[in-house]
């Protein structure tokens, strides 16, 4: 290293060290005491040491990465010395000769653990720049161990995704996937709105940037008449504050650019109809003797006052706190220019707690124990004890919980539960107890009887309605949303499947003892191919059930089959294919998959080498990604697709970003939908259209009408993204069509 050089990373090292100088001075946390400062400095010349040489991907020191994260956990979550240590040295174990022991010696227990909680975390994370569903569980072990662990692995995701620009595309997909799919729910779920939305607003510039830049656009032209119509609101509400002897401050912003893109997607809306771009919020100092409640709706009376409010847009979170501790009375009043503006109304402590989360719900209630997040975690930690499930299931069940929206239902005597948005009648019952769920038969809604799969309404008085006769079914999965719920019936099934293994097991063996035989492999590999069943469990269930008949099973045994020698021959294949070849597993990964690379996929060089996903139906033009199936073959999804992301999120290293061309050799199916109105001849009209004229051959054709009105389903065969416009295009024209458009799969609210 030259002279120069070194000077700059002396110089480089110097500034790393300042920033933690300034993180110490203006964060009360983390000088509590001398000790507290001295840990935070000890901390950053150990790792600053540790990494000294490294440099990140952009070019930068290494030693600012932990630093910039440390930053966060004091200034933007607000914890303690001890995780502003850990944070500065939560890559130092996984990257550096230094061990844990180490640093248990030079600094407490504590450090050492939640520093070992999170180089587990990188590990199992960061190895595949993706987290894999198997190691899913470990993570939300390592929180319920210690919150601050995930709370720093958040601060560290939330610094990589503000660098991500110097990765490359295809580990840019998997992370921003990867961070919307479960750290973003996460931070929500623990009451981080402020890094919730900076995480989804990221997530979004990477993974839709066309999408995002264009909101970002309209956003700046908004943003000329925003200030306009907040202080036509605001400016009379500060003089009527004034005049009460209110302490308060006002800050006002728009929407966030992934939340405004939520709503355009799930509603099918522009962006000029989006009605509540503008929300603000009333920040007060309570004033002595009179309830910070009370004093909410003081404020919210005298802004009613001065402007008329939506009466649909209430929401009274003072009342009853969100189950993440969020407190808060939301309304939306028109202003003078006939612009609605939302308007929160919080206190100084409950703002903290809904930009601070947790950390600043413990400060007011003191230490965990009696929060609705620590009975959230305590039902966590049940969940994690079901071990039965596997992780796939494990990882839907905990997104489930991560619902953030939530809707208040009471029970006959009055009580209030909280329940995610989109939870049935069967959900609540589960909610209630299991063996309510079991036996449930229905509920009375408000005093009128509705089925099983009523869709509960915040303000909903519910009453379970149950049989001792009633089972559960395997289909009620279909029409319950929580984890509980799912869980309890999966559970269920899974007992009622072993016993009736066991008793398919039982019935096989009383039928051999006829003629005094017993079960060995050999007979049960007869057995296997008599009945055509792949696996033991499969075939003894469906004896056990009744479905598959014994009683022809001595002629069976008997019969020579020659079957059995294919089946043979093809599980010694599978098995050699295995045994042989374990080490050169991980390299065959790499040679399937182009890392580093867009895959460009062409339908012209004779052999197809992908599927395409039938959830959403990619077409060329579309953005897609593949997913590189176990054999080998890619599979196609449109980017926006929920289970391409779930995929992402779930098995990043198997999935590349991928380009497609098309030279008009191959056709793919879609799905259309039109509607208009009825006249005579119009689906004639449609069909011949799309046959005689655009020579497009079409799969199936379904039309219904009713009261003057059509709706029709077109599955049909074209080229690329374009052509299927031009289509579109085109039957817009016919007279009496109202809409056309693509089928998309739909994107569930999770
Ligand atoms: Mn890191």
């Amino acid at each position: 290293m030259s002279e120069e050089s070194k000077t700059a990373a002396e110089q480089d090292e110097n500034a790393a060290r300042r920033m933690v100088q300034e993180i110490v001075e203006r964060n009360a946390t983390c000088h509590k005491s001398d000790d507290d400062a001295q840990m935070i400095r000890k901390a950053f010349e150990l790792a600053n040491d540790a990494h000294r040489g490294m440099r990140r991907r952009s070019g930068e020191l290494y030693i600012f990465h932990p630093v910039a994260v440390a930053r966060i956990v004091a200034e933007e979550i607000g914890l303690d010395a001890t995780s502003v240590a850990a944070a500065l040295l939560h890559d130092v174990v996984e990257d550096t000769e230094l061990t844990l022991p180490d640093i248990e010696q030079m600094f407490s227990p504590s450090v050492a653990h939640i520093v070992d909680g999170l180089t587990k975390l990188d590990v199992v994370i960061d190895q595949h720049e993706s987290l894999q569903a198997e190691n899913f569980r470990k993570l939300l072990v390592s929180m319920i161990e210690d919150v601050r662990i995930i709370l720093i692995k958040l601060a560290d995701r939330l610094h990589n995704m503000r660098t991500l620009e110097s990765l490359p595309d295809h580990k840019r997909y998997r992370i921003a996937a990867e961070t919307l799919y479960i750290y973003a729910p996460i931070a929500n779920r623990l009451g981080l709105y402020a890094i919730k939305t900076e995480l989804e607003d990221l997530s979004l510039k990477y993974e839709q940037p066309k999408a995002y830049q264009d909101i970002y656009d309209r956003l700046q032209t908004f943003k000329r008449d925003f200030q306009v119509v907040i202080d036509s609101v605001m400016v009379p509400l500060r003089k009527r504050l004034d005049e009460r002897g209110y302490k308060y401050e006002i800050k006002a912003r728009t929407k966030s650019i992934y939340s405004i893109w939520r709503k355009m997607q799930n509603k099918g809306v522009q962006f000029e109809e989006i009605y509540d771009i503008i929300a603000s919020r009333v920040v007060f100092e309570p004033k002595e003797g009179m309830e910070e409640k009370t004093q909410c709706w003081d404020i919210y009376s005298i802004l009613t006052d001065l402007f008329r409010p939506n009466p649909d847009r209430l929401r009274d979170w003072v009342s009853t706190p969100k189950s993440n501790g969020y407190e808060a009375l939301h309304t939306t009043v028109m202003s003078p220019e006939g612009r609605w503006v939302e308007v929160q109304i919080r206190s100084k402590r409950m703002d903290e707690v809904a930009e601070r989360g947790l950390a600043a719900h413990w400060k007011y209630k003191g230490e965990k124990g009696d929060s609705e997040i620590d009975a959230w975690l305590e039902g966590l930690k049940k969940m994690l004890d079901n071990a039965s499930q596997n992780s796939m299931e494990f990882m839907d069940a905990f997104k489930l919980n991560l619902f953030s929206q939530e809707l208040m239902v009471f029970t006959p005597h009055g009580d209030t539960r909280m329940m995610p948005a989109g939870s049935t009648a069967l959900d609540f019952a589960f909610a209630l107890h299991s063996n309510l769920g079991f036996h449930c038969i229905g509920a009375k809604v408000n005093y009128k009887l509705e089925p099983l799969s009523y869709v509960l309404k915040s303000g909903d008085q519910v009453e379970i309605i149950t049989s001792d006769n009633q089972k559960p079914k395997y289909e009620w999965i279909n029409f319950c949303t929580t984890a509980k719920a799912k869980t309890c019936i999966r559970e269920a099934f899974r007992e009622y499947r072993r016993q009736t293994i066991e008793k398919g097991e039982r019935k096989v063996a009383e039928e051999l003892s006829k003629v005094k035989l017993s079960v060995n492999a050999r007979i049960i590999q007869k057995m296997l191919s008599h009945y055509h069943f792949d696996s033991k469990d499969d075939l003894y269930y469906s004896i056990g059930s009744g479905t598959t008949d014994v009683d022809g099973l001595e002629k069976a045994l008997r019969q020579n089959s020659t079957s059995k020698w294919i089946k043979f021959w093809h599980l010694t294949f599978g098995d050699k294919k295995k045994t042989d070849l374990p080490q050169e597993e991980d390299e065959d990964h790499d040679l399937v998959m182009p890392k580093g690379k867009n895959v460009i996929l062409s339908d012209d060089d004779g052999q197809q080498k992908y599927n395409i996903a039938t959830c959403c139906r990619p077409i060329p033009g579309d953005d897609i990604v593949a997913y590189i199936e176990d054999d080998g073959s890619m599979t196609l999804h449109s980017r926006t697709c929920p289970e391409a992301l779930k995929l992402m999120s779930s098995q990043g290293n198997r999935i590349v970003s991928a380009q497609w061309e098309s030279h008009k050799v191959l056709s793919y199916l879609v799905e259309i939908e039109v509607n208009g109105i009825d006249r005579q001849g119009v689906v004639a009209e449609i069909t011949g259209l799309i046959a005689s004229e655009l020579h497009v051959k079409m799969r199936s054709v379904s039309f219904e009408g009713h009261d003057g009105i059509f709706v029709g389903s077109i599955l049909l065969y074209t080229y690329s993204a374009a052509d299927l416009n031009t289509l579109i295009e085109a039957l817009k024209k016919v007279k009496g069509v109202h809409g056309v458009s693509r089928k998309e799969t739909k994107t569930d609210n999770k």
